[in-house]
């Protein structure tokens, strides 16, 4: 393990047109200038402020970044005080790491900057989180997960403008090589082996020798059975907030193959992965993010009560999948005789999460369950409750049976308009019984 880094030598800075760096971030004028005072002040009192990570990164291999993290070797705390006193900003937050994140109004939307003490971690056992203190640039890159985050641009002196590959960062990413910077890096902090699983899979890289080593480093050291379910579920949900829906399917083996879900004491069935992630496509235009990472959680976990203890999930929450599992089982043989309007009357009384994780158990339900979800949920009348009321039915529950009524008769394609809605409510009105 490295405990420090000499001074950068020649070879390992190089000189970068900072402008051209700024043009390729793309930001608002607003967010441009903003960066530029921050420069400014940096550079007045004598502190190191520099690009480091994934925004780096992200430049070398030309692909746009989201988000960027700018770090100061110095009193960010004091920093940004002097520099929210000469440009618009407001700190949203402040971490116990200290962190702070910035948010710059500008025309079209608000842009959120993560600013960052340069620091040192110390870890007190497999799994904790650190300690940290504050600390020179050299220590802030030594606590870093990959080699190919460790590049930094300097935007004060004693680096403006020069690029710092202090770990062979570069070299690592002109050969698409995921490599941890020491052999207890996992251990520390298993996250980052999540971490190097995304990287791997979205930038198609391969992982060095030094990643396994650190990996199996980590299984000794009980370090992912260690880990809290917090930030289990936390490195889970990138899976699906960061990357592609298309490499989903790829992330998942690959975090099976290596034994990692197993470690963490996630019990999985791999053939669910394609099933799943082609359902989560399926319905990628119907459902929420809150909803596609409920059925992402569900759909590969909710089937084993020790998972749900893994993962903390809620006891009300399994009891309630376990209840409408037993609805479906006990009803699916009926289900699949059923008129169509008896079938959304059904697969209605199941809410949304529970049924679209249950169609992934009960395969025969499935293509019921996507039609529904994509045409006959969207059956509704246009004909509004005020206007029933208008025509002269009386406010209270009559009103929610003629709408279900009418719903019922479109899905029968007996109506089509609302039009034929307003006829068939005028001859329900003079046949006068049809409620009772
Ligand atoms: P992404 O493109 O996924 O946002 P990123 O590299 O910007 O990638 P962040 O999660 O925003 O990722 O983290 C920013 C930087 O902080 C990383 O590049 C890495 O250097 C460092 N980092 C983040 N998490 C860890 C970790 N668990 N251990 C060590 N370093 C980390």
């Amino acid at each position: 393990m490295i405990n420090t880094i000499p001074e950068p030598n020649e070879s390992q800075v190089e000189k970068i047109d900072l402008e051209e760096f700024l043009n390729f971030l793309n930001l608002e004028p607003e967010v441009k200038s903003f960066l530029k005072k921050a420069c400014e002040v940096a550079k007045k009192r004598g502190e190191f402020l520099y690009f480091a990570g994934g925004v780096v990164r992200d430049y070398l291999l030309k692909k746009t970044t989201k988000d960027f993290d700018l770090v100061l070797q110095g009193n960010l705390d004091t920093f940004l005080q002097e520099l929210l006193s000469y440009v618009e900003g407001k700190i949203l937050f402040k971490s116990q790491f200290l962190t702070y994140k910035v948010k710059v109004e500008t025309l079209n939307k608000n842009f959120t900057i993560d600013f960052i003490t340069a620091r040192r971690e110390v870890y007190e056992g497999p799994a904790a989180l650190p300690k940290v203190f504050p600390s020179s640039f050299k220590e802030d890159i030594l606590r870093r997960d990959f080699t190919i985050n460790t590049l930094i641009l300097g935007l004060s002196p004693p680096y403006e403008g020069k690029l710092l590959d202090l770990l062979g960062g570069k070299q690592d990413l002109k050969n698409g090589i995921i490599r941890p910077l020491h052999l207890f890096s996992f251990v520390e902090d298993p996250t980052r082996i999540f971490r190097g699983i995304r990287y791997k899979v979205r930038f198609n890289f391969q992982f060095a020798e030094e990643f396994y080593k650190a990996l199996y480093k980590a299984f000794d050291f009980l370090s992912l059975e260690k880990l809290s379910s917090f930030r289990l579920c936390q490195e889970l949900k990138l899976y699906l907030h960061k990357e592609s829906l298309n490499n989903l399917y790829s992330l998942l083996e690959i975090t099976f193959n290596l034994g990692v879900f197993e470690k963490a004491k996630l019990k999985v069935k791999k053939e669910r992965f394609l099933e799943l992630v082609n359902w989560l496509q399926d319905l990628k235009e119907e459902i929420s993010s809150q909803e596609k990472e409920k059925i992402f959680f569900w759909g590969l976990f909710g089937e084993f009560y020790e998972n749900i203890l893994r993962l903390n999930f809620s006891d009300k929450e399994f009891k309630k999948l376990k209840t409408y599992e037993e609805l479906i089982k006990n009803e699916i043989s009926n289900f699949l005789k059923m008129k169509l309007f008896e079938k959304v009357r059904f697969l209605e009384k199941i809410p949304l999460v529970q049924l679209l994780v249950l169609s992934l158990f009960y395969k025969d339900l499935k293509e019921h369950v996507l039609e529904w979800i994509k045409i006959y949920r969207k059956i509704k009348p246009e004909i509004t409750g005020k206007e029933l009321k208008d025509m002269g039915i009386p406010e209270g529950p009559k009103i929610g049976k003629i709408l279900s009524f009418l719903r019922k008769k479109h899905l029968e394609g007996k109506i089509k308009s609302k039009e034929e809605e307003k006829q068939l409510v005028k001859q329900l009105i003079e046949e006068g019984n049809f409620l009772n």
